[in-house]
């Protein structure tokens, strides 16, 4: 199972660097799989160096903050007015087909009336909708509630979302490969115990670090490099990559607090970083 990372820009977009997005591929059942982490501002651009967004099997999105939901309205473009899927009929005054079945999304409640707002148009399927109304949102997506720790999959992959401390609900997500292998994605959050058991004997722990520690006080949103390595050392994460690091935050600065506890691999996220989690555990 590898991990691409495609955005990694905290709060908003960096210079060549999209906000929020890992593509997550793996082969299984004599297929290949893909799943989007996040779209955030920006990150549709990027995603397409990686993968043609039509051979996507789903997106699950932590949290509704537009760095981390905002391109799902252009993904939305991307399948609605796509020439290959949207077929005009021939006759004048009749209502186009929609030839793609919907993509599977997944996000915490109310994602569907957060991204018909964000798009401008109505939630839902029209009443009289017929597969002909392509301004409707679940044309194109077929929406799935997140709640916290009840898993869901995608095709033989298991993801379990864990509701952490941000000012919006939010949640990490532990993803689960078939043979036991483990990656966990913190989403926004500051330390809690849902990011603790998230990211129990992780694989690879991708954490958010967006704060640096003495500048920034808030607290309940995100986590400093400090409070990242500190929870890996608590979840005993095998691998610790620094994600979510806004322009104004010094990735050396926030490298060095987790270092200062965390004494295994650290890699800071930047697009087009890839990291193979294994598919199965062969411990001692
Ligand atoms: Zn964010
Ligand atoms: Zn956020």
């Amino acid at each position: 199972m590898r991990l691409t990372a495609v955005g990694t820009s905290g709060s908003f977009p960096g210079a060549g660097n999209a906000a929020s997005c890992y593509l997550l591929t793996w082969e299984a059942d004599g297929r290949d799989w893909a799943v989007v982490l996040d779209l955030g501002s920006g990150a549709l651009g990027a995603l397409q160096e990686h993968i043609d967004p039509s051979r996507l099997d789903g997106v699950v999105l932590s949290h509704l903050h537009p760095d981390h939901c905002l391109d799902m309205t252009g993904l939305y473009v991307r399948r609605i007015y796509d020439p290959a899927v949207f077929l005009a009929p021939d006759q004048p005054g009749v209502a186009p087909v929609i030839d793609a079945a919907p993509l599977d999304v997944w996000g915490p409640a109310g994602t569907e009336e957060r991204l018909a707002r964000a798009y401008y148009t109505d939630p839902g399927l029209s009443p009289d909708a017929d597969r002909s109304h392509p301004a409707d949102l679940q044309t194109a997506f077929a929406f799935h509630t997140v709640r916290d720790r009840e898993s869901f999959t995608v095709g033989s992959v298991r993801f379990e979302p864990f509701l952490v401390r941000h000012p919006v609900e939010c949640y990490a997500l532990r993803i689960t490969a078939p043979g036991g292998g483990v990656l966990v994605y913190s989403g926004d959050t500051d330390s809690c115990d849902g990011l603790d058991a998230a990211a129990a004997d992780a694989d690879v722990f991708l954490c958010e670090a967006a704060f640096e520690e003495g500048r920034d006080q808030a607290r309940d949103v995100h986590l400093t490099g400090l409070r990242a390595g500190e929870t890996a050392v608590r979840a005993g994460a095998r691998r610790l990559v620094l994600t979510h690091i806004p322009p104004w935050t010094r990735s050396d600065v926030v490298r060095a607090e987790a270092e200062s506890v965390y004494s295994g691999p650290l890699d800071i996220a930047t697009p087009g970083g890839i990291w193979d989690i294994p598919l199965g555990r062969n411990r001692q």
